[in-house]
């Protein structure tokens, strides 16, 4: 137990129910020190912090500056797309992230360019072509910086593969997170070979999820939570698999020890590592996550892979 190694790659920390607001209505304090807290006693050991738009971008790296362990993206996800010609300049909102980011990483902190994508759920946020046209856009800028790219991908497998294919040697690599697609969407990005697949319990839900996971590869895969999203649910096919358990208490009747019901939060990315293990039939949970660890090492810390390697060596796993 103690020696599982887990990094969360997707963390919404700029939501504000991580501020103690839900639905506008103020329930609790903010509380990201106690998440922490128990984040790191899970095995938890990095986190990155999703940025989501220009602002949000400036106020994860601001968060990603409180602690060591903690790292961010910069980037506009796809259904912000419009704050580029909201903007009245989109070059200039493109030169404004270009800088967030030059900034972010010269402090150690901006790890990736995203969350972008494309989002054809929630097209009342905005239109496919104006997604499109700001998905491509961004592989300019992970070019530019020479970052990878945290992306997203809903209902969209079709335009987001001709996209990908047309920029996919511009980039380093790829996460394309919070993966809920079928089993045909997998087999499209598991074609890339710079592409990796985020699981987090959006991924998990029914028994179809499972079955697209079982033919995803461990060497391709990342966990993540996306919280405040995406938890496990009781109601949901994953949830079988899960083992360790938190106390949680309503957010009206909030303890700074225990979870929020209904709130995600990292520690419990440990759930996701317990569903893969037990879907995918295998036994050796620290293996598995070491080998996780190591992909996630490698797209985005590569500076920083020799403490992933030194555990996969002391395991006796072979290093690529
Ligand atoms: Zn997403």
């Amino acid at each position: 137990m103690a020696s599982l190694r887990m990094i969360d790659i997707a963390v919404n920390f700029t939501d504000n129910m991580f501020k103690g607001i839900y639905n506008g209505r103020q329930c609790h304090a903010a509380d990201i020190p106690a998440v922490l807290t128990r984040a790191w006693s899970s095995g938890v050991d990095r986190i990155i912090v999703t940025g989501g738009s220009l602002e949000e971008s400036k106020e994860a790296l601001a968060i990603a500056e409180t602690d060591g362990r903690l790292f961010c993206t910069v980037g506009v996800h796809p259904t912000r797309c419009k704050e580029f010609e909201e903007s009245g300049d989109p070059e200039r909102h493109f030169q404004a992230l270009l800088s967030l980011a030059k900034e972010g990483i010269e402090k150690g902190k901006v790890v990736a360019i995203g969350e972008c994508g494309l989002d054809y759920d929630r097209l009342h946020f905005c239109q496919p072509e104006i997604q499109k046209k700001y998905f491509e856009k961004q592989f300019e800028l992970a070019e530019a910086v020479k970052l990878p790219m945290f992306l997203h991908m809903r209902a969209a497998a079709e335009d987001f593969g001709e996209i990908f294919s047309r920029n996919k040697n511009r980039i380093i690599a790829g996460v394309a997170h919070s993966f809920t697609g079928s089993a045909a969407d997998r087999d499209k990005l598991l074609l890339f070979d710079n592409l990796f697949i985020g699981i987090n319990g959006c991924s998990l839900k029914t028994a179809e999820n499972l079955d697209v996971l079982k033919a995803i590869p461990i060497e391709r895969m990342m966990i993540e939570t996306d919280s405040p999203y995406c938890e496990i649910k009781s109601t949901h096919a994953g949830i079988n698999f899960v083992k360790s358990m938190w106390p949680s208490k309503k957010k009206e009747k909030y303890e700074q020890d225990c979870t929020v019901k209904g709130r995600n939060e990292p520690c419990l990315v440990r759930q996701v590592l317990e569903v893969v293990a037990g879907c995918k039939g295998v036994a050796d949970i620290d293996q598995l996550s070491k080998t996780l660890y190591h992909n996630t090492c490698r797209v985005f810390f590569p500076h920083d892979l020799d403490s992933a390697a030194d555990a996969l060596l002391a395991s006796g796993h072979d290093i690529q």
